[in-house]
C-alpha cells in the first residue's frame, strides 16, 4: 500500500495535473487547491519550508471526509514523468557492484581502482532519455566490437534510487554536504538499462556513453525526504578517511530495501543501506568544483548491490557476465530478451514501525 503521499503528475482527459498518491487512488492536488500549476517544478524550486507546508495540508487532507472528493482511481488516468529532468548524474557508489563488475570487466587486475575510496565516482547522463515508468524500452543497437555492428546481445538492468533536486544553487559555490537537504526534495527508484556489449567496447578511456543514454526509467512518484525521516541509518565506515568537504557527520545512508522483480519473479533484493557513498556526498561531490544545481537535477546513486549473489543490482552480477545463467520460468536465462519486463520496489521503515512502499519503476523491452 503506497499511502505515504508521494508526489507526481497525471493527465486526464486533457489536462495534466500535480497529485499525491494514496493507495490506489491519486489526490487531484489542483481540485484540493493545494498545488495548481500544471507541473512540480515551481513547488520542487520553492524548498523546505513550501515543502514541509504542502505535506502538512496533505496529511492533514488526509484525515478529513472532505478528501474522497479530490480522489481520483489510478486506473483512470496517465502518469507521466514527475519533473522535467535537467541534468542527469549517475554515481557508481555500491563498493560490492564496483567490486564485482572490476573482476568481471578487467579480470586479473585490482577490482576496485585506487580513486574509488577517495572520491563518488560518476559520469554525465542523458537527461532527455529519462522515461516514466511503463515506458517500452527500445533495444539500442551499436558497435559491439572493432567487427560487430548490431543489436545488443547484452542488455541489462541496473537497480538505482535516484534523487531528485529542488532548490537550485549559484554557480561558483559548493553546495556542503549539511545542506543535502535544502536542495534535495526527494527520491525515486531508477532503473539504468545498460548495454554490456556496447558498454564493454566504448567505456574506455572516457566511461559510459551510448551503452546507458538510450533509456532510463524512473518511476512515476516521487517520495519526499521527510516521508523518509525514520530510514536513515549509519552507512558503511570509509577508509581511507574521505576529505573534509566530503565528511558528512552523521554519516548516514537510507534503508531501502529493493526487490528486482523479471517477468514475475523476484530474483534479487539490492539493500541500498549498504551504499559506500552517501547521497549527502555525492551532492556535495558534483558541486565541490563550483557546478551548479538546477531544479529538477536527478542524480543517481549507482547500480545497489550487496555482498550476495541473491543481492545484487544487475544481471551481470547475477549471472557473472553471463557465464552462470539462472533458471528462470523454468529456462536458464542471462540478458534480457525482447518482451521481458523488468519492475523495480522498495520498502522502507516509517515512524512508528509503519512501512514506507515506494512507487515502483517497471519496463518492457522491445525489438526494433
Ligand atoms: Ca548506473
Amino acid at each position: 500500500m503506497i499511502d505515504h503521499l508521494p508526489l507526481g503528475v497525471f493527465r486526464h482527459a486533457g489536462t495534466t495535473r500535480c497529485a499525491a498518491r494514496w493507495g490506489d487512488d491519486l489526490i487531484d492536488l489542483h481540485e484540493a487547491g493545494l498545488l495548481t500549476a500544471p507541473t512540480l517544478r515551481e513547488f520542487l524550486a520553492a524548498g523546505s519550508q513550501t515543502w514541509s507546508r504542502v505535506r502538512e495540508e496533505l496529511l492533514n487532507l488526509v484525515g478529513q471526509d472532505s478528501l474522497s472528493r479530490f480522489l481520483v482511481p489510478l486506473a483512470e488516468v496517465e502518469l507521466v514523468l514527475p519533473f522535467e529532468v535537467a541534468d542527469y548524474v549517475d554515481f557508481y557508489s555500491s563498493e560490492h557492484h564496483a567490486a564485482n563488475v572490476g573482476k568481471i570487466f578487467r579480470p586479473g587486475q585490482p577490482p576496485i581502482l585506487p580513486n574509488w575510496r577517495h572520491l563518488p565516482i560518476g559520469y554525465h547522463g542523458r537527461a532527455g532519455t529519462v522515461v516514466t515508468s511503463g515506458t517500452p524500452v527500445v533495444r539500442p543497437s551499436g558497435l559491439l566490437g572493432a567487427d560487430a555492428v548490431g543489436p545488443c546481445r547484452r542488455l541489462d538492468i541496473e537497480a538505482e534510487v535516484g534523487f531528485v533536486v529542488g532548490v537550485p544553487s549559484r554557480m561558483g559555490v559548493p553546495v556542503p554536504v549539511s545542506d543535502f537537504a535544502e536542495h534535495v526534495f526527494g527520491v525515486v527508484l531508477l532503473n539504468d538499462w545498460s548495454a554490456r556489449d556496447i558498454q564493454a567496447f566504448e567505456y574506455q578511456p572516457l566511461g559510459p556513453f551510448l551503452g546507458k543514454s538510450f533509456a532510463t526509467s524512473i518511476s512515476p512518484w516521487i517520495t519526499p525526504l521527510s516521508a523518509l525521516s525514520a530510514a536513515w541509518v549509519p552507512a558503511p565506515v570509509q577508509d581511507p578517511p574521505v576529505a573534509g568537504h566530503l565528511a558528512d557527520d552523521p554519516h548516514l545512508g537510507l534503508d531501502l530495501r529493493i526487490t528486482v522483480t523479471w517477468n514475475g519473479v523476484e530474483v534479487s533484493r539490492p539493500p541500498f543501506a549498504q551504499m559506500y557513498w552517501t547521497p549527502a556526498q555525492q551532492l556535495a561531490h558534483m558541486t565541490s568544483n563550483g557546478a551548479s544545481l538546477r531544479t529538477g537535477d536527478l542524480f543517481a546513486s549507482g547500480t545497489v548491490s550487496g555482498p550476495d549473489r541473491d543481492q545484487v543490482g544487475s544481471f551481470l552480477e547475477l549471472t557473472w557476465g553471463g557465464a552462470e545463467p539462472i533458471t528462470l520460468n523454468g529456462t536458464g536465462r542471462t540478458f534480457l530478451e525482447d518482451g521481458d519486463t523488468v519492475v523495480l520496489s522498495a520498502r522502507a521503515p516509517g515512524p512508528d514501525g509503519t512501512i514506507v512502499e515506494l512507487g515502483t519503476v517497471s519496463g518492457t523491452i522491445v525489438g526494433r
